[in-house]
């Protein structure tokens, strides 16, 4: 059976399908990743008053003025990610848990962090209401989380001014990061990836997106 055209018992088929055509036709390619969203129940992720919304390519509004990022852009950052199983990855900017769940979907072992206490517990619930075991921390994802370092892998969910230094600094040997961030002047944001090769940093650009802004100590002021 081809990858991500397995059975979705009990939900939305025919949304998941469409949503998969449409990651597709946005250039996802790895069957990780594609059944990894096929797998994560995004209904479960999203406002209850917007389920009928949940497999739309596009971002809805959560708590806290914040939204859950739109499908594509989940996809993207996951396949750039290079997910394998069993790596260690820092989610930060969890919001509604359903990155992170895709992570853990890839077959990741994810810590979450949030800045908004109110966001971390809601996702905490969903998480394990979805069958996910994934701590969020509460606090400033700018700072990472040194003292469960090195990470393989590290996404950030909200735009930054800068790469926050402190976060690469806990990427293992061979650690992808993907961030995005805004440029002075520029109307969309770039998504920008950082992987270490062989002891040297390596930057792609990933193309123009739109996310909320990354609040904190080593980013926007709140
Ligand atoms: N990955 C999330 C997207 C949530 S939007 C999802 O799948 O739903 C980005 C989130 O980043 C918001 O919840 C916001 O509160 C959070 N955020 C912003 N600045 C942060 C910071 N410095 N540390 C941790 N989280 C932050």
């Amino acid at each position: 059976m081809p990858a991500a055209d397995i059975c979705y018992t009990g939900r939305m088929h025919g949304d998941v399908i469409g949503m998969l055509n449409t990651l597709r036709r946005g250039g996802i390619r790895d069957a990780r990743v594609l059944d990894a969203m096929a797998s994560v129940p995004r209904e479960q992720f999203v406002p209850p008053g917007q389920r009928g919304e949940a497999y739309a390519d596009r971002a809805l509004a959560i708590d806290c003025g914040q939204t859950i990022s739109q499908p594509l852009m989940v996809a993207v950052v996951v396949q750039a990610l290079d997910i394998q199983a069993g790596d260690r990855v820092l989610d930060v900017g969890t919001g509604s848990g359903y990155q992170a769940a895709v992570l853990a979907a890839c077959g990741a072992e994810v810590v979450g962090i949030e800045r908004l206490t109110q966001l971390a517990e809601s996702a905490r619930q969903r998480l394990t209401a979805a069958g996910y075991d994934i701590p969020v921390h509460v606090g400033d994802g700018t700072l990472g989380l040194p003292d469960l370092a090195p990470f393989d892998a590290i996404a950030v969910a909200a735009t930054a001014p800068w790469l926050p230094p402190a976060l690469p600094r806990q990427l293992s040997e061979r650690g992808r990061l993907v961030i995005p961030l805004h440029r002075e002047g520029e109307q969309m944001d770039e998504l920008v990836r950082l992987r270490l090769l062989d002891g040297r940093w390596v930057t792609d650009n990933l193309g123009p997106c739109r996310f909320v802004p990354l609040i904190g100590g080593d980013a926007y002021l709140g």
